[in-house]
């Protein structure tokens, strides 16, 4: 379990989305709260009844051998343990405190890393701006639900995923995506998240190769996701036939979102 830990606690300090903290921050010392062995073994057991839900269908690619659709399965299984209706999209923290109760949630004056599941309590830095706190506790819980026996080289990658995909859940992100259109600074904000992460949402929703280009790293989505990141930032870096660029504003260094269906799939 220490090892477990150790690495989701890298994960959160190496993966959060376009921010990589310093390397060595994400150790933390002195923790001794230990939720109590109740809490955890209900939750679990919530967990183990729920398993086996199916997720939407959908042709959206991501880099590495991770499953999206048996990632979507992990997001509605949050949800169905937090018995929401169908129709809702709860931002992180509430989902986290139905599922593991009022205590699920301890902000950490002065933790030195991101975020980190201690049994059944996510501890997260006090003072982060508020989406990252959301997709902090959405990476956790996404920990949590999905067992020690998930623990693998591309654990962080899934559990970034799903902490993005819970805040915005698939069919209600997709409804208003059809209403709002690309705007990912509208659907930042009516999902509680970032533009980065709205933007690489759409693409997982529709498949459409979608890429967002930070000077340290390149999230992408659908073809793009297969396509060498230098490669990418190419198409980023000057203006390109049927290329659409978008400069992402809500980050503190420089990125654009890229689409570039219209480039990918002329006739
Ligand atoms: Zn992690």
């Amino acid at each position: 379990m220490a090892r477990a830990h150790a690495n989701r606690a890298r994960c959160v300090a190496a993966n959060w989305r376009g921010r990589a903290a310093p390397a060595g921050h994400y150790r933390l010392r002195g923790e001794t709260a230990r939720p109590t062995r109740t809490d955890s073994a209900q939750a679990r057991a919530l967990c183990a009844e729920v398993d086996g839900l199916r997720s939407p269908r959908n042709g959206a690619t991501l880099a590495g051998p991770l499953d999206i659709q048996a990632l979507e399965s992990d997001v509605e299984k949050i949800y169905r343990l937090a018995r929401s209706r169908k129709r809702d999209a709860w931002p992180p923290s509430r989902l986290a405190v139905t599922i593991l109760g009022p205590t699920a949630i301890a902000l950490v004056p002065g933790q030195l890393q991101l975020g980190r599941l201690v049994g059944s309590q996510i501890r997260v830095r006090a003072g982060l701006p508020a989406a990252i706190t959301q997709w902090v506790i959405g990476h956790e819980l996404a920990h949590f639900v999905r067992g020690p026996s998930c623990a693998g080289p591309d654990e962080e990658t899934a559990c970034d995923y799903i902490a993005a995909a819970v805040q915005m859940r698939w069919h209600v992100f997709a409804a208003r995506l059809r209403e709002v259109g690309h705007d990912y600074r509208q659907l930042a904000l009516d999902f509680g998240t970032t533009e980065t992460s709205a933007a690489l949402r759409i693409g997982e929703v529709t498949g459409r190769p979608i890429a967002v280009v930070l000077p340290a790293r390149v999230y992408a989505r659908g073809e793009l996701a297969s396509m060498p990141d230098d490669r990418v930032r190419t198409l980023a870096a000057a203006p390109w036939p049927g290329v659409r660029k978008v400069r992402i504003t809500d980050a503190r260094d420089e990125r654009t979102a890229l689409d570039a269906t219209r480039l990918l799939r002329r006739a």
